[in-house]
């Protein structure tokens, strides 16, 4: 198989400076299926060269270009994404796992997203005029571009992590160097190609492939960047932050979540309402074989329900069709990684130590047409008689792993809810419209959905609470991530103050 040329430095795809070269693997069969470069420190310093060159030097025309031309660039990258949706739907499913649907809803919402930063860029590009108290005074707020950012992606969802960072990087006139995880590279190296096919100016767009550290923890402790932007895991998100403190950069974390869905036994009190909260925890748990920030992975229901719920969730855990994502009825693909199935089943383990009751799953399935045994599928596991003290309780597990709690009142609801270092998302099911407010207000999430779980809208910000984060992706404060605020003052009719009598 032959060596993709993927690190990508003012506006030309080269080799890694030392050659290297990674083989990208295929979840569903364990086996390589693309080769890349594995870039090194000095590719990024090259990248970051050509991206500070392109925000700052002679040929720097992006962060001076109209608004109304960046954001026609950007509604140009939304139609070639639509244009090539089932590739890139295809491609995403493959390098991550997920079912060629998932990849194809991803590219639609990528597409969303670009073009929403280009509605709002255009309508919020005016500045904002402050009233000085005097008619000689002319004073101005503005938003300029930061400068050169370093965006850090994970691997559940390649395309649509680095476009929540891309789009409004490029809306707001920074350029960018980007590190699409070492798993899950490809996408993001196909979408350059089509930031290039747009018209984007050489330089503007730099991606560097490679693990971590070093690829990632130089663009966070570099010199000449001025912003990073991380997704991923609370471990490497706090060592970005302290690589990026010597520096004062601009830090904005996306980090982990241990989301709970609430469900009140009034929202089951028909067979619909009852139907529905069961398919909707089965989505919270498994899309993507739970492996979604925002997955809803602790069940806490009402212990009146408890019973009846589980069964039935169970009972439809162990239906879904697990194998290749590209596979006829497959409903949930292989987890991404050998390491990931390794940390599921350890926690699975940690959890039945604990006296975890097991409903469902629990154990790798049993190979098939659609299944290769190398493959690295896990069966949907529902753990009944969790506590807080529990590690798969506590820990983001990252796998199919839904586990169950109980509560009898509203309060106690709202504490085990809230009983987490994280904070990114959750959901409340009720037929009580008042309550589902009360609930969703004292909620310490930065999502919060009532009888639904996990739609998210461009227009909305997207983050985190707590340990889940630190600054907000999508709505207008996913653009200000990316924007310096500069005050203007002009005195019209300059006077000496006679502060010092001369
Ligand atoms: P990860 O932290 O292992 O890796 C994320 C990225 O950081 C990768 O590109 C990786 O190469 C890079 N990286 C690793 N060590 C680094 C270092 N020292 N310096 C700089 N970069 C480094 O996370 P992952 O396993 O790829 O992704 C799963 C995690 O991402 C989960 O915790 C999940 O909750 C989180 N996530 C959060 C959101 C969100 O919106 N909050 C969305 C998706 C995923």
């Amino acid at each position: 198989m032959s060596a993709q040329q993927t690190i990508f430095v003012g506006g030309e795809w080269r080799e890694a400076a030392s050659g290297a070269t990674r083989e990208i693997l295929d979840p569903a069969d364990a086996r390589p299926f693309a080769v890349v470069s594995e870039g090194g420190a000095e590719d990024v310093d090259a990248a970051v060269d050509a991206a500070r060159e392109a925000f700052d030097g002679g040929a720097g025309v992006w962060p001076r270009t109209a608004v109304i031309e960046r954001a026609a660039l950007l509604r140009r990258v939304a139609g070639l994404l639509r244009r090539d949706r089932e590739s890139l739907g295809a491609l995403e499913s493959r390098d991550a796992g997920k079912t060629v649907e998932e990849g194809r809803v991803d590219v639609d919402c990528v597409a969303d997203a670009f073009a929403y930063f280009a509605d709002l860029v255009t309508n919020e590009s005016g500045g904002r005029v402050v009233d000085a108290g005097s008619p000689d005074v002319h004073s101005v707020v503005v938003h300029e571009p930061v400068g050169v950012c370093a965006l850090i992606t994970p691997w559940n969802y390649p395309l649509l992590q680095a476009s929540w960072k891309i789009a409004p990087a490029l809306a707001a006139g920074n350029t960018f160097v980007v590190k699409p995880s070492e798993i899950t590279p490809l996408t993001t190296v196909a979408l350059i190609d089509l930031l290039t096919e747009a018209g984007l100016p050489p330089g503007v767009a730099n991606l560097v492939t490679g693990a971590g550290d070093p690829v990632g923890a130089r663009m966070a402790e570099h010199p000449d960047v001025d912003l990073v932007s991380f997704t991923g895991g609370l471990a490497s998100g706090t060592k970005v932050m302290r690589a990026a403190a010597p520096g004062v950069k601009k830090v904005a974390l996306e980090l982990g979540g241990k989301n709970p869905n609430v469900v009140f036994a009034d929202s089951c009190a028909t067979d619909e309402g009852f139907d529905t909260a069961v398919d909707q925890a089965l989505n919270a748990a498994f899309i993507h074989s739970g492996q979604v920030c925002s997955a809803g992975s602790r069940l806490i229901v009402e212990e009146s329900l408890r019973e009846r719920f589980v069964a039935e969730l169970a009972r439809r855990a162990a239906r879904i069709r697990l194998g290749r994502g590209s596979g006829e009825g497959v409903e949930c693909g292989p987890l991404v990684s050998a390491g990931q199935l390794a940390k599921t089943e350890e926690y699975v383990a940690s959890a039945l130590a604990d006296g975890a009751v097991l409903r469902a799953g629990g154990k790798r399935p049993e190979p098939g047409e659609q299944r290769p045994a190398a493959g690295y599928f896990y069966e949907p596991t529902v753990l009944d008689q969790c506590h807080r003290e529990m590690r798969v309780v506590r820990e983001e597990v990252f796998g199919p792993v839904l586990t169950v709690e109980t509560f009898r009142t509203e309060d106690e609801a709202v504490a085990l809810a809230n009983d987490t270092e994280y904070g990114l998302a959750g959901g409340v099911w009720t037929a009580d419209p008042g309550r589902a407010r009360r609930v969703a207000g004292r909620l310490r999430h930065g999502t919060v959905w009532i009888n639904d779980f996990h739609p998210y809208l461009p227009q909305a910000e997207w983050g985190g609470f707590g340990k889940s984060g630190i600054g907000r992706e999508l709505g207008p404060a996913g653009l200000a991530e990316y924007r310096e605020a500069k005050h203007i003052y002009q005195n019209l009719a300059p006077r000496p103050v006679r502060w010092f009598a001369g």
